[in-house]
């Protein structure tokens, strides 16, 4: 979607520190980590957010969800543990309109977060 920065990152319009992609799934580092291992994982078609959902485009959260396990291996966080979370709306803090979950980790996390 034109004017969407992770649309933008996805056709590699702007640069990102890419860590997994495949046809539908990409994971890049988040530009201001908030641990040592803060990873988002996009959908590549754009889906606005968790209320975007729909039978039409769930395939590819199905996938996401199947990338994780891969991902976590491959940064080393698989057996210390991580948090997986999406912000969703205003409440929720989401910052960019584009579907995404943050995968936290290398360090230990607090609960509840703010
Ligand atoms: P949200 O606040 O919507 O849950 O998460 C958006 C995340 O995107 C934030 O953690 C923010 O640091 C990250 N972010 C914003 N702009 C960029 C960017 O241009 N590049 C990268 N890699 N991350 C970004
Ligand atoms: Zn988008």
């Amino acid at each position: 979607m034109k004017d969407c920065l992770f649309c933008k990152i996805v056709n590699k319009d702007i640069p990102a520190e890419i860590i997994y992609e495949d046809k539908s799934v990409m994971a890049f580092k988040d530009i201001n980590p908030q641990a040592p291992v803060h990873v988002l994982v996009i959908p590549k078609i754009h889906v606005a957010g968790m209320n975007d959902v729909t039978e039409t485009n769930s395939e590819v959260i199905k996938e996401i969800f199947e990338t994780i396990p891969k991902i976590v291996q491959q940064l080393n966080i698989s057996e210390t543990g991580y948090r997986l979370v999406s912000n969703s709306g205003e409440d929720g803090m989401q910052t960019v309109q584009h579907f995404h979950f943050h995968i936290l980790g290398g360090r230990s996390l607090k609960w509840p977060p703010g």
